[in-house]
């Protein structure tokens, strides 16, 4: 909204500053700069040394610096392309400056003898070391003050606004603050300068944009200055305490208190060839007594590929349904959904407990027929996708939702379901189960607003996976590999990757592939499933495969998450290197759940680069999702690992989370002290650092 918060009576408004108009302040939001307080928060990437004049004969490639010295010449050269060649001496040695454009009067600044001053990045050259196209000035003679006092910052910058000019803006911003007048005040106690060492704001802000020039570059690259450790926690703590607002906010609507379970959950384990492991059991203990308080639960169930989420889920349904209320449960895809429609609906039936699906593409009679069940209370364990949200969707008596595979849902989805709830302003209980196991350092910040608890351990028998890496040259052979398997009486998946492109081309490529493994091998029977047939017809090839009417199962990467068929020991990922390890890792699952030897092959194609290489080799390394989500976050990186939608973390501004994991712990004690001692800081720091980011993460 361009001028929309431009109002020169604000004190904080950027047309107090000279040479700030309705146009530039125009450009400056382009920067996310809506004020001066922004302004000062956009802080320097890097610094340049421009304190000191650098003797010619030390300078090393790649060095940028200063530099001074009398011209010896300049002419004008031929090489590939046309250029000014301008040699500069001074005591220590030689270099050439080179330009590509050049006006005639350039040309005849650089008289022999001429003293010049320029700054700029020394490369090997034809001529030895060049800068092309320096900055630089003619030295009047006895010139002799030094450029800078203090390092030259540089900072994201955006088309029509230069580093010149955003300098001059800072120091007449910075020039305000030191005046005071600025109402800009430090958001952090005062008695925590002293116990964790904390410069001020103000001290801090000076330092950054205008460091001396003696302090420490390679700590200030690193971004371990006190200074710069400073915003990094208050970015972190800001974090933090909008995560805990939400809390607050859900938390503060109360929920139903479901008592201990008597019965069910008991009943549903006789039914069950198979008795809960030890983490199981742990975890739904856990989770029993979030339920029985009268605030809504809001808890992260992690369990890695295969440790037995479902029925950490359904264990926890059964408490809820026997005392009387609804559960929902909802999966990211109409495949994931159906497979627990049809287990739970196995498990819970029995148990005289309705259960109903709803889907992305009921439609008709089917549909309305389920809504009815939801809203009169006859269904009581109700199943589907984010079909769920929607709004014609009322439940009778809500009291636990439960969502599998959280990663793929952003936060206000979950909390649009929390609206669906409500039942005498009470918010039912939530519960999410994600099979990414995401790292320490992200689940603290990413999920600060929920408690956690994890499956640590796998159910008993499991074979570990053989993972190979093959290149698709050799793919006849990997056919041949499909079919013994499959002589043998095992069953075997190739998913097909194509990400980024269409799901209309990914399902092509299946389909092509499908037709090809059919030709190749005529004797077994092959299966094809992926996103565009119907939910029933992919529901029957499932079935298909599961009875083990079929050997092969052809699919796109919808087989990703939960799939169960413990028969299958064999994998096939085509083009494993366009996924993430993650998905990977969960694909990978989908084999090793039955007593006999699994593999998965990673059919990948040639030439690997570096970074698929070392991702390919971390999934053969390991079978741990911990580790493996460890790997994939040094590999990616935060941002890309959590996904653009799922949190604000991208939009981190200084911290970085890899980098300064260390201080997570310290961010978690400030948050508490700040959330308890000092209120009413929390909104005005979760503004600063947060601003419209969090107010749309809240929605
Ligand atoms: P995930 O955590 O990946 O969702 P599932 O809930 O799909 O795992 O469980 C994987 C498989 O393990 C299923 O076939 C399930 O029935 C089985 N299973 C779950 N718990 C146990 C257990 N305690 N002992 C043996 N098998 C179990
Ligand atoms: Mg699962």
């Amino acid at each position: 909204m361009p001028g929309s918060t431009i109002n020169a009576a604000e004190p904080l408004a950027l047309t107090r500053l000279k040479g700030v108009g309705p146009k530039l302040a125009e450009q400056l939001q382009r920067l996310h700069i809506n004020s001066i307080a922004d302004l000062l928060f956009h802080l320097p990437f890097r610094y340049e040394d421009r304190s000191r004049i650098v003797p010619i004969g030390s300078l090393q490639p790649g060095q940028s610096a200063v530099l001074q010295g009398a011209v010896r010449s300049a002419d004008i050269v031929m090489g590939k392309r046309r250029s000014l060649l301008v040699k500069l001496h001074d005591n220590s040695g030689t270099l050439s400056l080179r330009f590509y454009h050049f006006s005639a009067a350039q040309k005849n600044q650089f008289k022999a003898g001429n003293l010049i001053r320029c700054y700029g990045e020394a490369r090997r050259g034809a001529s030895g070391l060049e800068i092309y196209h320096p900055e630089y000035h003619l030295l009047e003679s006895g010139d002799e003050a030094l450029p800078e006092a203090c390092l030259t910052p540089v900072y994201p910058a955006t088309e029509g606004i230069s580093q010149p000019r955003l300098r001059q803006l800072m120091d007449q911003a910075l020039d305000m603050l030191q005046a005071g007048e600025l109402p800009m005040t430090d958001l952090l106690p005062l008695d925590w300068r002293a116990r964790w060492r904390l410069p001020g704001l103000e001290e801090t802000l000076l330092f950054l944009h205008r460091p001396p020039a003696s302090v420490q570059q390679h700590q200030l690259a690193s971004g371990q200055h006190p200074a710069q450790r400073r915003l990094i926690l208050e970015e972190l703590l800001a974090h933090q305490l909008s995560m805990q607002r939400l809390r607050a906010g859900i938390q503060a609507q109360g929920a139903p208190a479901i008592p201990p379970a008597r019965e069910l959950p008991a009943a549903l384990l006789r039914g069950l060839p198979f008795t809960p492991t030890g983490a199981q059991q742990r975890v739904v203990a856990e989770i029993a007594v979030d339920l029985a308080k009268p605030l809504p639960m809001l808890r992260l169930v992690q369990g890695d590929v295969g440790s037995g989420k479902t029925l950490v889920a359904a264990l926890a349904a059964a408490q809820v349904l026997e005392a009387g209320f609804q559960v929902a449960l909802m999966a990211p895809t109409e495949i994931l959904a159906e497979q627990h429609f049809v287990n739970l609906g196995r498990w819970f039936e029995p148990l005289g407990i309705n259960c109903a699906w709803l889907g992305g593409k009921s439609r008709g009679k089917a549909r309305t027929q389920s809504l009815e069940q939801i809203s009169s209370g006859e269904a009581r364990m109700i199943i589907g996708t984010h079909a769920l949200f929607q709004q014609d969707v009322h439940f009778q008596r809500l009291g636990l939702v439960i969502i599998d595979e959280q990663h793929r849902f952003g936060v206000h989805q979950r909390l649009s379901l929390k609206e669906k709830g409500h039942l005498d302003g009470l918010a039912p209980h939530q519960l999410i189960m994600t099979a990414t196991p995401i790292p320490r350092t992200l689940a603290m910040s990413a999920y600060a607003e929920l408690d956690t608890s994890i499956i640590d351990e796998l159910p008993p028998g499991r074979s570990p996976i053989q993972t190979v890496a093959i290149p698709d040259t050799r793919r006849p052979e990997v056919i041949m590999r499909v079919d013994n398997a499959c002589r043998e009486g095992a069953q075997a998946y190739w998913v097909c990757t194509l990400i980024e492109e269409s799901e209309a081309l990914q399902c092509q490529a299946a389909e092509l592939t499908a037709q090809d493994l059919r030709e190749s091998l005529p004797h077994l029977r092959i299966g094809l499933v992926h996103g565009r047939l119907k939910a029933a017809e992919k529901a029957a090839v499932m079935a298909a495969f599961k009875a083990h009417e079929l050997d092969l199962l052809v699919a796109t990467t919808v087989i990703e998450v939960g799939v169960d068929v413990p028969n299958s020991s064999l994998m096939i990922i085509e083009n494993p290197e366009r996924l993430g390890l993650a998905q990977l890792h969960q694909l990978r699952g989908r084999v090793g759940r039955g007593s006999v030897r699994s593999s998965c092959v990673l059919l990948y194609k040639t030439p690997l680069g570096f970074t698929s290489k070392q991702r390919l080799q971390v999934m053969r390394d390991s079978q741990d999702g911990f580790y493996i989500a460890e790997q994939d976050l040094m590999i990616r990186g935060p941002g890309e690992m959590l996904g653009t939608r799922q949190t604000g973390l991208q939009l981190l501004r200084v911290a970085d989370l890899q980098r300064d994991a260390d201080l997570i712990p310290m961010v978690r004690e400030m948050a508490e002290q700040l959330w308890y001692q000092h209120r009413n800081q929390v909104d005005p720091l979760i503004l600063r650092w947060l601003g419209d980011a969090e107010r749309f993460a809240a929605v």
